[in-house]
């Protein structure tokens, strides 16, 4: 019989998992936290339930593997994170942990043995952590952790490397960790959308072309504080006024993008007004720019035309306005061969797909270093998420879990 994934059982695990919440503020399991560690002790019986050899790697990523058949081949990965950002919701990230379970579960229901051997990962800390990194466990797997990682702090003055020490992991052995380039047939990860596009469209899966590039900026606009009241318009130098046509200008510019490339977003999401006081002409304002799409050419597009608007602003109006890059993080493009299979997939479970970019990082961005990655986007109501409203559809769920598990028997077997 071929391997059919146990819908109910997969509903009944992500229950179970949502009642081990910070009870005060459902639902919070924060990672490094104790909640964490029990829903990982959770994680760790069903993984050996399904018949997986269990246990943490160095980076205190929770890895579960099912042998495969054929000697010499490289790891299938499957999973996400099980840790939520406070007061999120029951399925951002845990679905993708949970799908992965299940379908690594049902191919032992029925007695099926892939050609390679299956890895369920539930990646340490996606969420940004009390340390002040996201992504830490699939960071470190990518190689991508940085010289000055393991020395971040929490409130209590705890390092990043003590607490990967306390969940687990060992921060002298990190290297052991990384997955090297090359080293991974493929990774699949499934995730709600947090947007809502597939449910607006009726569509069950979006089949994930990239992550995109994120960019942000902190843009200062000095102009002058002056008296409100005998300050003539004329002789002003407003930061306030002039940072307002920037927000708008980078909106106007986003709109462009969007429509030339199919997905472009720009926001302005901070702004901080000196001295802020109801008679005084704005004399200094910060805010922050910023914006994501797959594309690096249309980023770069962005910036350089909101920085000659600013030239253009300053010189009218006599503000100065200064540009300092934040950050700025490179895309991850989905594998051709990944976004291949879960198309197939979808056409052989029978259900809708659209090709779609995510807006959002994932823990799949860093396994793209070791191999090529995909990722299926499922539905979410309303496409609310981070909040204790965020909701998917059991079937939704449960569809989901089928083109996942079709999608890792595609590409056991296609690839090598
Ligand atoms: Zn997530």
């Amino acid at each position: 019989m071929p391997p059919r994934i146990n819908a109910e059982r997969l509903w009944q695990r992500l229950e179970a998992l949502a009642t081990i919440t910070d009870p005060a503020l459902p639902y919070t399991r924060r990672s490094f936290s104790a909640l964490h560690a029990d829903s990982r002790a959770q994680l760790k019986a069903w993984f050996e339930e399904a018949g997986l050899t269990t246990g943490l790697d160095t980076a205190a990523n929770l890895i579960g593997r099912r042998d495969g058949r054929e000697a010499g081949l490289r790891p299938l990965m499957a999973g996400s994170h099980s840790d939520t950002v406070p007061n999120g919701g029951r399925f951002d990230g845990i679905a993708g942990v949970l799908t992965a379970l299940e379908a690594a579960h049902s191919l032992a229901d029925a007695g099926h043995v892939l050609r390679h051997p299956l890895d369920v990962v539930d990646f340490l800390a996606e969420e940004p952590s009390e340390y002040g990194m996201s992504c830490v466990g699939s960071r470190i797997q990518g190689g991508r952790l940085g010289r000055n990682g393991l020395n971040l702090t929490n409130t209590e003055g705890e390092t990043l490397a003590d607490g990967i020490r306390r969940m687990g992991g060992d921060p002298d052995r990190l290297t052991e960790a990384v997955r090297k380039a090359g080293s991974v047939a493929a990774y699949v990860e499934l995730h709600i959308e947090q947007g809502p596009v597939l449910e607006s469209g009726g569509i069950a899966v979006g089949v994930v072309t990239g992550i995109v590039g994120i960019t942000r900026y902190a843009v200062t606009v000095e102009g002058r504080a002056d008296h409100a009241g005998n300050t003539p318009m004329d002789m002003r130098q407003d930061a306030l006024t002039a940072a307002a046509s920037l927000v708008l200008k980078a909106e106007e510019e986003a709109w462009d993008l969007n429509h030339t490339t199919g997905f472009f977003v720009g926001t302005v999401g901070q702004l901080v007004v000196e001295p802020n006081a109801a008679n005084v002409v704005p004399g200094r304002v910060r805010l922050t720019v910023e914006f994501r799409s797959s594309s690096n050419a249309a980023r770069q597009s962005f910036i350089a035309s909101l920085q000659q608007f600013a030239d253009e602003v300053a010189a009218e109006t006599g503000v100065r306005i200064a540009f300092e890059r934040l950050s700025d993080a490179a895309p991850a493009v989905c594998s051709e061969t990944v976004r291949g299979a879960i198309r197939d997939a979808c056409a052989t479970t029978g259900v809708a797909c659209i090709d779609m970019a995510s807006g959002a990082g994932h823990d799949a961005m860093h396994v793209a270093n070791a191999g090529p990655m995909g990722m299926i986007f499922i539905p979410c109501r309303g496409g609310r998420s981070h909040c204790p409203e965020e909701w998917v559809e059991p079937k939704d769920l449960a569809a989901g879990a089928a083109v996942l598990l079709e999608t890792v028997l595609t590409l056991d077997s296609r690839l090598d």
